[in-house]
């Protein structure tokens, strides 16, 4: 850069500054259209609960609907089965104003409807009543929504298979379901009752979705149907499809007790087939591993399929998503494949109702990828791999934000990366065979299980089953602050000092005081030990505790 001297700046130079000016302004246009077109392609979902939405229990979805991959268009029917919990005049259901409304029906009577806002309203012929059951309609069509960056920023993926045939998904995690089917778009509610799927697409195309595939007709008219019967609840992001020129890869896999007879499939596009076969050779042992740990694969009435998708990755219940490259990471797993599947229980089995809570999908999720190394390669390589996902903690901000939040809003890296070693955390806290109990509890107890949880679910399982419940310190600081616990460490003579930065924050502390670690207990926050004045001491050396030095 040249330094301004006034009068003496040469005309070209000046020519050349105010060159300079001028693309910079419109580097900062071109920015801030930028960030409002990306920010006008994102739809919310979950947030505050709308009080018709909250008036309705949803018990069971049945979805139609048929993709037109030359048209890039989608049409179908919603029938939604609810009970009501509010007495309610007006229903609404969430759908994106890019589809179209064509006829709304209740109990098969037509009904006057409004679209507009994202929302469809329902003059119910006859007011419903608390406690009544009723089922909702919605046939419609249009365009979805493309996305721009799934899975990030949701919709229709159209994409084409190396061969040039139509490969398509959709992702709604961040935008909601409500961007290609009538839904209730709120994390809270999944249909007691399951769904069940009807997807028509081009006959020489093969349609996946979410649960057991019940049937298949052809229409004819070049185009099939397959049914899919969903036979747990279900979260609403968590529908899909996928479709494209599939190949089914199989592999059979006999359960944690050797007593099962299932076949786990990939359904790779042709080109990929060789790579797919390498890759899914290490799924028994996963399935087998995470099993173990966390009880059974838990949708296995369903299936146990994994689809390659034309984007990255997305934890879909029975169909995740895998999009990556076919490459193992240095443990020797593929980590996408591992971590979608890890969903399955945190996610799946067990959803947050509140997006604020979106950690416990992703901390434990990537808790899960290094409980894998640990139950596979041992302690060392599970502390190597906790050490690596370390690096990436921001510290921000608070792992949760609020509460009723939207999922784009609850969203950051900490949730992955933080969470992760909070969960790591509470295994040192509680010692591994208290804390495996509680993971257990929380995903296996009929409180929780196929069910939606929050984190005061989490808590409350920790203290039942540590017989502690004056842990509110260890949540508060990890989850609701966003700066790490500091410690500090004082030495006079043999006298050794260590405190936290807030008394009430009690986590014990690794350190190893010549050649052995000990657990040094802080009650009040701060601890004395006794040390040898020639000994080498140093603080959490295995790297245990989510927390720093202070200054
Ligand atoms: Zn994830």
């Amino acid at each position: 850069m040249v330094e301004s001297r006034g009068a003496t700046v040469p005309r070209w130079l000046k020519w050349l500054l105010w060159g300079g000016v001028a693309v910079v302004v419109v580097a900062a246009i071109a920015v801030g259209a930028m960030i409002w077109y990306v920010r006008s392609q994102m739809l919310d979902s979950g947030g505050r609960l709308r009080p018709a939405l909250a008036a309705v229990d949803v018990r069971h979805v049945a979805l139609e609907v048929a993709v037109d991959p030359v048209l890039r268009r989608i049409d179908g029917a919603a029938t939604t089965t609810l009970d009501v919990v509010q007495p309610l005049e007006v229903a609404e259901l969430d759908l994106d104003d890019r589809l179209e409304v064509r006829t709304v029906s209740v109990d098969d009577r037509d009904a006057a409807w409004r679209h507009h806002g994202g929302v469809v309203e329902v003059d119910l012929p006859v007011p419903w009543q608390a406690g009544e059951r009723h089922r909702l309609r919605v046939e419609y069509g249009g365009e979805p929504k493309v996305a721009l960056r799934p899975p990030w920023i949701d919709g229709f993926v159209w994409e084409t298979t190396p061969s040039g045939a139509p490969w398509i998904g959709v992702t709604a995690q961040g935008d909601g379901c409500d961007i290609w089917w009538p839904c209730k778009d709120h994390p809270s509610d999944e249909p007691d009752d399951g769904m069940d799927i009807a997807l028509t697409v081009p006959s020489d195309l093969v349609g996946l979705s979410n649960g057991r595939p019940v049937g298949e007709t052809d229409n004819g008219d070049g185009t099939t149907t397959t049914r899919w019967r969903v036979s747990y609840p279900i979260n609403g992001y968590l529908v899909t499809v996928n479709i494209g020129p599939y190949v089914p890869v199989e592999i059979p896999y006999h359960g944690v007790d050797g007593d099962r007879d299932e076949t786990l499939v990939f359904w790779s596009i042709p080109e990929s087939v060789a790579d797919a076969e390498r890759m899914w050779a290490q799924m028994p042992r996963i399935v087998e591993t995470l099993g173990r740990r966390f009880g059974e694969y838990p949708f296995f009435d369903d299936k146990l399929w994994v689809a390659h998708a034309p984007y990255l990755g997305m934890e879909h219940q029975t169909l995740n998503a895998y999009g990556d490259d076919f490459t193992d990471n240095a443990y020797g797993f593929d980590v996408l494949l591992l971590h979608e599947f890890a969903h399955e229980w945190w996610g799946n089995k067990i959803s947050v109702r509140d997006w604020a809570d979106f950690w416990i999908h992703e901390g434990f999720g990537v808790w899960t990828e290094a409980a894998y190394v640990l139950d596979t390669q041992g302690e060392a390589r599970y502390l190597e791999y906790m050490a690596e996902v370390r690096g990436r903690i921001r510290n921000a901000e608070p792992i949760i934000q609020g509460e009723n939040l939207t999922s784009a809003a609850a969203y950051t890296g900490d949730i992955y990366t933080k969470g992760a070693w909070v969960v790591h955390s509470l295994r040192w806290l509680l010692g591994p065979e208290v804390f495996d109990e509680a993971v257990w509890t929380f995903l296996n107890d009929e409180r929780f299980a196929y069910r939606t949880v929050s984190t005061a679910d989490l808590e409350g399982v920790v203290a039942e089953v540590s017989g502690r419940d004056d842990l509110g310190w260890f949540w508060d600081r990890y989850l609701r602050r966003a700066d790490p616990p500091r410690w500090s460490i004082e030495r006079t003579g043999d006298r050794l000092r260590l405190a936290w930065d807030d008394p009430a924050f009690e986590m014990p502390l690794p350190v190893r005081i010549g050649d052995r670690i000990v657990r040094v207990e802080m009650s009040g926050g701060t601890a004395e030990v006794e040390v040898p004045e020639h000994v080498v001491v140093e603080v959490d050396p295995e790297g245990r505790v989510l927390a720093e030095e202070a200054e």
